[in-house]
């Protein structure tokens, strides 16, 4: 069988190491993916905030991939989901079964204003300069806000308000700073009550001004104010977004999408193509935009896979993650959600506490060790 996966992040990475490892030399896998190294969502935060340098925390493909995996780094640039085909940068592609995991594409420039007079921290790109941003910052007005729904990985805005105060505090600057958080969401994690009252608590605690329901729509570069989408106005002296997010084009162009993004069968992730799989950010399949569930979905089509060639049964997909929460101070929260199609979705935390932030590292150096073979301490 040969198996084409587009996109070697989160999603991508798990599904080839899974087909590798249970299926050896029957399976043929081809993981293509445009970057030369993947980079975990929260080491962003590791880099803006001088907890690490951007050269530990990208793990490039070429070091190691899954050694019976072809890695193909090129671009993506047109895909034929009934002929299970991909035009690419590096010629066509094609396979027996096609699994898309190309997460989502982030568009700052949708967002007027943005460009000029803020910064994201989603890209990688981004994340990685506002290092020397926040270094420079002399304090003053910081709004962290959210520009359009849905989004990746919905605490990371609270982690990044926490995180900005913990920086203003080490460096002498809170008492002439403001610290807002701009959200979209009624609470920092609806699906988990428990979890939006320990954020909302460390807010109050710190002073961090928490805006719910809300969404910045542009910037206004010679006021220095953010215009939320009710029209009123925040002023800043440093804006961090969270920028828009898109399917990626080539996705959208593939006539996969509705609504934006790809509807799949939300217990085995097949796509209303025979034999085309979509897995993760990419998907509307209503889990949380989120590493772990783009890890959990590739899990359940490698065993869809692997049973087709070896018999036995499939599992489908139960809608559950873990999502580690840094609360500032060094300490993790620990979050457990479920998502079920046609329930509301649950969810607890355990912590905060300095050991789960070790759980937390542990968790990144487990996903290393499996991918790419190697120890690594984030
Ligand atoms: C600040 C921040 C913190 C986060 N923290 C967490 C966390 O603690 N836990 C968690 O679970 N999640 C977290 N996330 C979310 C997580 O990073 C994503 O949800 C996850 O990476 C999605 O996995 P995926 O496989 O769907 O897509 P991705 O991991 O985004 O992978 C998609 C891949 O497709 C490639 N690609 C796209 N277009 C093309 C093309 N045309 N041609 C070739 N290649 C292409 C990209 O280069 C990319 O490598 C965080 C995100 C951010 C921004």
């Amino acid at each position: 069988m040969r198996v084409l996966i587009l996109g070697a992040g989160f999603g991508g990475l798990e599904l080839a190491r899974a087909l590798d490892d249970a299926l050896g030399a029957d399976v043929e896998v081809t993981l293509v993916d445009k970057a030369d190294g993947f980079v975990f969502g929260f080491s962003k935060l590791d880099v803006m905030f001088g907890r690490a340098t951007a050269d530990h925390v990208v793990h490039r493909y070429a070091d190691a991939v899954p050694s019976g995996v072809v890695f193909v780094q090129t671009t993506v640039r047109s895909i034929d989901p009934a002929a299970r085909r991909a035009e690419t940068d590096a010629g066509p592609l094609d396979a027996d079964v096609l699994v898309v995991a190309l997460g989502a594409d982030l568009h700052p420039e949708a967002t007027p204003g943005l460009v000029e007079a803020g910064h994201e921290f989603y890209t990688v790109a981004g994340a990685f300069a506002l290092r020397e941003v926040l270094d420079a910052f002399p304090g003053g007005d910081v709004v962290v806000a959210v520009t359009s729904t849905p989004f990746k990985c919905p605490p990371a805005p609270s982690e990044t308000a926490l995180l900005v105060h913990d920086h203003l505090r080490d460096r002498g600057l809170l008492d002439h700073s403001t610290v807002s958080l701009v959200m979209p969401l009624g609470a920092p994690v609806p699906p988990s009550p428990q979890a939006s009252e320990v954020l909302l608590a460390a807010f109050a605690e710190r002073g961090i001004r928490w805006h719910p329901g809300a969404l910045v729509r542009s910037l206004d570069p010679d006021r220095r104010v953010a215009v939320l989408a009710d029209g009123s106005e925040l002023p800043f002296d440093l804006f961090l977004a969270v920028p828009v997010h898109r399917a990626p084009q080539v996705v959208v162009d593939a006539g996969l999408t509705e609504d934006g993004w790809i509807p799949v069968d939300p217990l085995t992730l097949r796509t209303r193509f025979e034999d085309v799989y979509a897995v993760g950010d990419v998907t509307s399949v209503g889990t949380p935009k989120a590493g772990v569930f783009a890890e959990g979905q590739a899990a359940v089509v490698a065993t869809q896979l692997i049973s087709r060639l070896r018999g036995g049964s499939a599992t489908t997909y139960d809608g559950h993650g873990t999502c580690y929460v840094e609360m500032g101070g060094g300490e993790v929260g620990k979050v457990d959600v479920t998502f079920v199609s046609g329930r509301p979705p649950t969810g607890g935390i355990e912590g905060p506490s300095r050991a789960l932030a070790a759980d937390k590292s542990a968790f990144g150096a487990d996903r290393v060790r499996r991918w790419f073979g190697r120890e690594w301490n984030p």
